[in-house]
């Protein structure tokens, strides 16, 4: 097994708006956390991806029900959510 090959297991957050697979009113759908803090306390950074034009960005799990697209609708810039690879 190659070591970075390794398969992230996307988890669901508590709460409904933070379930994998939620969409907010703006079209903004929940793929779950791996586990990385957010950058607001106590919260995760979970995946979301924008329905409308496929761009994929980190979310806290506070921002979800609300988030929009930085892409396509003038959004804050995503976060972190992937896993720091050890390179040091
Ligand atoms: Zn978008």
């Amino acid at each position: 097994m190659n070591e970075t090959d390794i398969q992230i297991q996307w988890q669901d957050g508590s709460g409904e708006s933070v379930e994998i697979g939620y969409f907010n009113p703006n079209g903004q759908q929940c793929c779950g956390h791996c586990g990385v803090p957010g950058t607001d306390h106590g919260q995760y950074a979970y995946k979301t991806e924008c329905t409308i034009c496929g761009y994929v960005y980190g979310t806290n799990g506070t921002d979800m029900h609300e988030r929009r697209c930085p892409e396509c609708q003038g959004g804050a810039t995503g976060i972190q959510y992937w896993k720091e690879s050890r390179n040091n």
